[in-house]
């Protein structure tokens, strides 16, 4: 954990292996874009997400037709899953039942509360957490306009009621909207207003760079104010992606241990013309991470690299860094540790030199 950020204090409930809230790290989640009767591929993309990096995997159950598709898509994977139900308390009994590691429903619109207890006595059977996600597209209508932070806090807790009122507990809740500040405003109130854990993200929140950089905002916002037990970022597209964004997120505040840092100038006119910085930072990146990743990760050691454009400011402005390559004059470049000069080598040498004295002092 970030020693710069102080963490909310949740409940602790556990997803199948995966503990979420309390002192668990925060989860990285997904859900797949396949209809779960396509069960093969189905599994194919969640084994795919788990060996990037996901904690768990969420699935659209849409009708009866989804449960023996679910049954074998359980019995096939790892990595604890949660079903996506709406409307329908059958389909989230047959899930619960099924082995399922989590739900997530808004009991709001399961209907009369007979259903809801059915739920309830399913999940308490074999201690199932259940999800309540609110969005902009789920408050309550007959009483807000708007997904404010307010309708979204309050639609939320009139779920929330229906199961404490079951004297049921085992929860998490998700506040999400397209907005960012009602996104994050709501987030506040309800991690104030409750102790359960909080799955954050923002919704509807595009694709590519705009997703990347929008859903950045909020989840690190919370993050960084203690706020969020697991994380989703919704990106239009290859659910992989997501957890690509969604882990980097975390490394990048200092919530998921990675071995290796790359940090590389944006170059200026200092930085000599025969010198592609970008070319020589991806080489570097690329075999850094091949020749040192397994040993750093098995010693729980980290690696910094610079990879800077020049030798008048680059290994000052990376002093910081455990070694690292500036460029220099006439298809020469300097290599560095610590900010102090080892030698100067030719472009062409400079990355293999520069795996050459990592692999000396690892
Ligand atoms: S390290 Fe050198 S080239 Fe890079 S931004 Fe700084 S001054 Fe410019």
């Amino acid at each position: 954990m970030n020693e710069h950020i102080r963490r909310r204090e949740s409940f602790k409930i556990h997803a199948g292996k995966l503990s979420i809230g309390g002192d668990a790290p925060i989860s990285v989640q997904s859900m797949t874009n396949i209809p779960i009767e396509d069960t093969d591929r189905t599994i194919t993309q969640i084994k795919q997400l788990e060996s990037l990096g996901a904690d768990m995997v969420r699935l659209a159950v849409r009708n009866e037709k989804g449960i023996e598709p679910l049954k074998k898509i359980i019995k096939s994977v790892n990595i604890p899953l949660v079903a996506d139900i709406h409307f329908d308390y059958r389909l989230a009994v047959a899930a619960i039942e099924a082995g399922i590691s989590k739900v997530r429903i808004n009991p709001g619109n399961i209907g009369e509360s007979w259903k809801v207890e059915e739920v309830i006595i399913a999940a308490q059977d074999r201690n199932t957490p259940i999800r309540i996600g609110v969005n902009g597209g789920s408050i309550n209508r007959k009483k807000y306009s708007h997904p404010t932070p307010e309708a979204l806090v309050d639609s939320a807790l009139e779920n929330i009621r229906i199961l404490e009122d079951l004297n049921y507990t085992n929860i998490a809740v998700s506040i999400k909207s397209s907005d960012i500040f009602a996104t994050i405003e709501a987030n506040q109130i309800m991690a104030e207003t409750r102790n359960y854990p909080i799955h954050i993200g923002l919704t509807e929140a595009g694709y590519g760079l705009n997703c990347t950089v929008q859903s950045s905002i909020v989840i690190g916002h919370l993050l960084l104010k203690g706020i969020g037990d697991t994380i989703r970022v919704s990106m239009t597209g290859d659910p992989k992606d997501e957890i690509l964004v969604g882990r980097k997120i975390l490394e990048s505040i200092g919530l998921r241990y990675s071995p290796i840092k790359i940090i590389s100038c944006p170059t200026c006119g200092r930085t000599a013309t025969d010198i592609d910085l970008l070319k020589i930072a991806e080489k570097v990146d690329a075999e850094i991470h091949s020749n040192f990743e397994a040993v750093l990760r098995s010693a729980d050691k980290t690696l910094t690299i610079a990879v800077m454009g020049c030798e008048v400011n680059g290994p000052g402005e990376a002093s910081e860094a455990d070694y690292g390559l500036a460029g220099g004059q006439n298809g020469k470049m300097l290599l560095f540790a610590k900010g102090e000069r080892i030698k100067t080598v030719n472009i062409t040498d400079a990355v293999n030199e520069l795996v050459k004295a990592v692999s000396e002092s690892i």
